[in-house]
């Protein structure tokens, strides 16, 4: 038996949740479930508004036409990261500048910020990269000194804090996923976190098509009209009720998480030290979101002997991202003249191992057993001999 690299995570109650959900007659968006869920999230995070989406990549967009860009803005983004985080402020009319990350964390590396920053930029937008926090104070200071939005992309990073403050809750907007990968998950969702009041209306008017459809559900007009700028980024409540059965044990979700990811740590940690393959950095006043567990092989030859020895075991590990300064598009975009040295070499040397909720403790010892069985010198050599 394959043991996959991801198994959307599975609760008791999802089914019977959607169930009601669909008995109700209330199957679009708004309804009784993607309010209860609005409402856990918005504790969680103790923010002023949440809005479900449908997607993580459809927040970021909401939150690209809310910054109201000119032509010529600039919004920088960490070029280790997936594509939409750059993607959805282009197609608001921002130029994306591409920071590089940290060697330590993969957090966008904060010290380079103010090199990067122009009279054109306009927003920051940081990715707590597998959960574990970017450096917050230093990036909210230098935020409010050059008068930009801070924007936290925080698919990964849902249930994790900094200095015991909830990620998602730092930037005048943030952003979550449900995408099928994540911690928590109805195949495809998102929700856009807001912390500041300013942003709440016109938001959900963008959302809502453009129109106050949503002021007219509270009674507060009595009739909705086209307004503004918008699409259709509402989630069905079939899919929020997914996500509520999910939410309302989030604890239990987080904690099976947390022992698979420090199994990991703790039975890799020998055969990492010996072959020089560097395990995730948790600095101390970060608590991660325990999204996935990668490792750092010491070069590419060896992170691509990796993949293929774990392939011939039957086991799927997976790597990403590819540097977005490098893509054809951010080429097309900044030409070479933003290099990303650690973003490109840590691209060459990570790999993700399996991690999902419902990892059993058998498929996790033979990824353990599998996996501590690799031997870089051999492994290398025995792959070239196959290809010869
Ligand atoms: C998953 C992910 C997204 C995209 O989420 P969708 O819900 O699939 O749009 C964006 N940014 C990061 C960092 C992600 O990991």
């Amino acid at each position: 038996m394959k043991i996959p690299f991801n198994r959307p995570t599975r609760v008791a109650n999802e089914f019977e949740s959607m169930r009601a959900a669909y008995d109700s007659h209330k199957i679009a968006g708004d309804g009784p479930c993607g309010k209860e869920v609005e409402k856990i999230l918005q504790q969680q995070m103790q923010a002023e508004k949440v809005l479900l989406t449908t997607s993580c990549t459809h927040a970021l967009e909401i939150a690209g036409i809310l910054l109201d860009l000119k032509p010529g803005d600039e919004v920088i983004v960490p070029s280790f990261t997936f594509v939409t985080t750059a993607l959805a402020f282009l197609m608001a009319g921002a130029k994306p500048v591409f920071a590089d990350i940290r060697p330590d964390t993969l957090n966008i590396d904060e010290q380079q910020l103010p090199s990067i920053i122009t009279p054109r930029t306009r927003a920051i937008v940081v990715v707590h990269y597998a959960g574990v926090g970017c450096e917050m104070d230093a990036i909210q200071s230098i935020c409010d000194r050059h008068r930009l939005v801070l924007i936290e992309d925080n698919a990964h990073g849902l249930f994790g804090s900094y200095r015991g403050r909830p990620l998602g809750s730092f930037g005048s907007l943030a952003t979550q996923s449900f995408h099928e990968t994540k911690n928590i998950t109805c195949g495809e969702g998102g929700a856009l976190i807001i912390n500041d009041h300013a942003y709440i209306e016109r938001a959900e008017i963008i959302r809502e098509k453009g129109t106050d459809r949503s002021r007219f559900f509270r009674g507060q007009v009595d009739k909705y009209s086209w307004i503004d700028k918008g699409s259709s980024y509402v989630l069905s409540d079939i899919l929020a009720a997914m996500l509520q059965a999910q939410f309302l044990v989030f604890e239990e979700i987080q904690s099976m998480r947390r022992s698979i990811w420090q199994r990991y740590r703790q039975q890799l940690r020998d055969w990492a030290l010996q072959y020089r393959i560097r395990l995730p950095c948790v600095p101390d006043h970060c608590d991660q979101a325990y999204h996935m567990f990668y490792l750092l092989l010491p070069d590419g030859r060896s992170r691509d002997a990796f993949i293929s020895y774990l392939e011939d075991h039957a086991i799927s590990a997976v790597f990403h991202y590819l540097p977005l300064n490098l893509s054809r598009m951010g080429l097309k975009l900044n030409g070479d003249k933003q290099p990303c040295p650690v973003s490109e070499n840590v691209s060459e040397r990570l790999v993700r191992l399996p991690f999902y909720t419902n990892m059993t403790g058998e498929e996790q010892a033979r990824v353990i057993q599998v996996a501590t069985g690799f031997n870089p010198a051999v492994h290398i050599q025995a792959k070239l001999f196959r290809q010869e």
